[in-house]
C-alpha cells in the first residue's frame, strides 16, 4: 500500500504521531521511517524507530516480503543510534511483540535504549 494512504488510515497514536496530530521529538525521518525520543523514557537516552508503512503489529507478523524495508530500518537504527552517541558505551535495541511482553502500540517498532548501564531495562 501507498504510504500517505496507509499513514492517513493508521489507527495506533504512531499514526496520530505520523499525521502530526501529536507532536513528537523527532531524532530522525526520512520518507519511509520515523525516530522520536520516547515519551516515559526507560533509559537515558531511549529513542523509538517505526516504519511509516504499518506493514506489521510486531514481528510475529513479519513475512518474507517486509524483508528489504526490516533491512533498510536496521541500517536506519545503526545510524541513529551513532547520531545519538550511544554506540561506544553499548545499548540495547528491542522489540515488543504482543500481550506478554507487554507491547503498547499495535505497529512495529524498535527501541534504542542506551546512555547508561541498562541491566533490566526492557523498553
Ligand atoms: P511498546 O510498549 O509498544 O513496545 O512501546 C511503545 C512506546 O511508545 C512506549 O515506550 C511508550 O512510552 C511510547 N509512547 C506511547 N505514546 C507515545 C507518544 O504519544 N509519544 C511518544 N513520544 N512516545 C509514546
Amino acid at each position: 500500500m501507498d504510504i500517505q494512504q496507509d499513514i492517513a488510515q493508521n489507527p495506533t497514536i504512531f499514526g496520530k504521531i505520523l499525521r502530526g496530530e501529536i507532536p513528537n521529538n523527532t531524532v530522525y525521518e526520512d520518507d519511509r521511517v520515523l525516530a522520536f525520543h520516547d515519551i516515559a523514557p526507560k533509559a537515558k537516552v531511549h529513542v523509538v524507530v517505526i516504519p511509516k508503512l504499518n506493514f506489521a503489529s510486531n514481528i510475529g507478523e513479519v513475512t518474507e516480503e517486509h524483508k528489504e524495508y526490516l533491512g533498510y530500518l536496521l541500517v536506519k537504527i545503526n545510524e541513529i543510534s551513532e547520531k545519538l552517541g550511544v554506540i561506544g558505551g553499548g545499548f540495547r535495541v528491542l522489540t515488543n511483540s504482543g500481550p506478554n511482553s507487554g507491547q503498547e502500540v499495535p505497529h512495529l517498532h524498535f527501541h534504542i535504549l542506551g546512555g547508561e548501564p541498562l541491566a533490566g531495562v526492557n523498553g
